[in-house]
């Protein structure tokens, strides 16, 4: 039993199907942006380092990105599954994954990729940022994170699938029906 990669763009609702995902199944889900936040609410040094980082809407960087998740590896237990929620975002924490992952005697069975038209997704964060108060899903913000999406995490694409490793889902319709086609995606990647 693996563990699995969500990709999507930011607002392609990666981070709700993850979520509703585990707690169908009973698995753990791991959101570096949440990981962030909660430094940012906490007020730790990370947080404090990161908070800037994640207002500009730009990535922080790979060593303490994946310092953080080798970290929140340690906690969780080899027989849970994982699904990774905004990790990888690089081709370099796309290498790191793999050897965090060995690290601890686990590996990738799969990434899902959420796909989701650019208007779309501007639309849906601006509404996700006054309902949540998130202060990087401004019209200012979304436009630099999807920009800064596709010079870094775009290519991540192309490497999982050149690996045969990628399902894509249609991102578009209602929660339900999004939620309807990840399972699919999931079950066929996990019964690979
Ligand atoms: P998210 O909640 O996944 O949309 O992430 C919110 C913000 O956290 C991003 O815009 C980045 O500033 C930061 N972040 C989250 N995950 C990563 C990552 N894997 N690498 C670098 N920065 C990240």
């Amino acid at each position: 039993m693996g563990d699995i990669i969500f990709m999507g763009p930011p607002g392609s609702g990666k981070g709700t199907q993850a979520q509703k995902l585990v707690r169908e199944n009973g698995w753990v889900q791991l959101s570096t942006g949440d990981l962030f936040r909660s430094h940012i609410e906490a007020a730790t040094e990370l947080g404090k380092r990161v908070k800037p980082i994640l207002d500009a809407g730009t990535y922080v960087p790979d060593d303490i990105t994946v310092e953080m998740v080798r970290q929140r590896l340690r906690d969780i237990p080899k027989e849970t599954r994982i699904v990774f929620d905004g990790f990888p975002r690089t081709i370099d924490q796309a290498k790191a994954i793999d050897r965090l992952l060995s690290e601890v005697g686990r590996g990738l069975d799969g990434v899902i990729y959420l796909d989701v038209p650019r208007n779309e997704l501007i639309a849906r964060v601006i509404t996700r940022g006054k309902r949540e108060g998130r202060s990087d899903d401004t019209a200012r913000v979304i436009v630099k994170r999807l920009d800064v999406y596709e010079q870094n995490t775009r290519p991540l694409i192309d490497h999982y699938k050149q690996r045969g490793m990628l399902r894509e889902v249609d991102g578009t319709g209602t929660v339900e029906e999004i939620a309807t086609r990840l399972g699919k995606a999931a079950e066929a990647t996990w019964s690979r």
